[in-house]
Order: C-alpha cells, then sequence, then structure tokens
C-alpha cells in the first residue's frame, strides 16, 4: 500500500472540550505522521467553501454556523493508505453509530459536533490541505 496523505479538522466542541491533544495522540499512535498543523477559528465564509459540496443539504446552514463557532484545528495526516485509515479509525459520522474506541465514539457529541472532520478521497484531501496550508508551511 503506497504512502499517502489525508486532511483532518479537529471540530470546536472537540477543541473546546480540551480533546485536541487526545485526538493527535490517537492519531500519532495508529502511526500518522503529521505533516502540516495549525489551530485557527475558520469565517463564516471559509466555512461555506469547504463544505460547498453539502450547500443543498438541509443541515447546511447549521454546520457552517457551528464549523465557524469557535476554534479549531487543522492537520495533513500521512500514513499507507491515509483516506481509508482515517476514516476507519474517525468512525461514522454519527457517533452513537461510531464503532467503539473511534474517534468519533470517543469525542463526539453529535452527529454534528462528531469531533473531527477526515477526507472522503485522495483528491479532496490535496483540496482541503491546500485549502488551508501554503506549500511552505507542509513538511
Ligand atoms: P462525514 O464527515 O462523515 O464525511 P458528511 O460528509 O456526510 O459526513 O457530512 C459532513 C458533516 O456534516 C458531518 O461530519 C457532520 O458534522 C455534518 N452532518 C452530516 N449529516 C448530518 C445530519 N444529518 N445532521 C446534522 N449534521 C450532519
Ligand atoms: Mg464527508
Amino acid at each position: 500500500m503506497a504512502i499517502s496523505r489525508t486532511f483532518t479538522i479537529v471540530k470546536p466542541t472537540a477543541y473546546k472540550n480540551g480533546n485536541l491533544g487526545k485526538i493527535l495522540t490517537i492519531i500519532e499512535e495508529h502511526g500518522f505522521s503529521l505533516k502540516a498543523l495549525k489551530i485557527l477559528r475558520l469565517s463564516v465564509n471559509q466555512a461555506e467553501k469547504f463544505y460547498d459540496i453539502h450547500k443543498d443539504r438541509p443541515f447546511f446552514k447549521d454546520l457552517v454556523d457551528y464549523m465557524s463557532s469557535g476554534t479549531v484545528a487543522v492537520a495533513i495526516l500521512e500514513k499507507d493508505n491515509a483516506v481509508e485509515a482515517y476514516r476507519e479509525l474517525i468512525g461514522s459520522t454519527d457517533p452513537s453509530k461510531a464503532r467503539t474506541g473511534t474517534i468519533r465514539n470517543l469525542f463526539g457529541t453529535s452527529i454534528q459536533a462528531n469531533a473531527v472532520h477526515g477526507s472522503d478521497s485522495d483528491e479532496n484531501a490535496i483540496i482541503e490541505g491546500n485549502f488551508f496550508f501554503k506549500e511552505s508551511e507542509i513538511v
């Protein structure tokens, strides 16, 4: 399996609850390398752009408001088969359905506040990583 990259966001509730360090530890313990990392607050405009693919979904406005409501952490992660491996590590979108021990199961508090984002394809991982990081910020 080839080494590849994925992109994650630690969402506002997980950050506010003091779980960023624990989540990064789990990520590293599962063999991912951090290639870029920062904390920031998304503007409404940035959140709309990031989630543009969901603009016609009923939860879009709530999601944008939520994602711009507080501090988040964004990161690029590297591992063999990174996109699939990270989706496996985070679990299902709905934390109540996420497998025991997954990041969303451990730290998610609702389907919206599900602790983390994870890219769904290699192509989107690159687009999403480039949305937040300049080339000089990625190692
Ligand atoms: P995932 O993050 O697992 O890839 P989606 O891409 O389908 O899930 O949705 C993007 C984000 O939108 C989810 O992580 C979650 O925060 C939010 N979301 C998805 N479905 C719902 C829903 N039914 N109600 C509220 N928020 C939702
Ligand atoms: Mg998705």
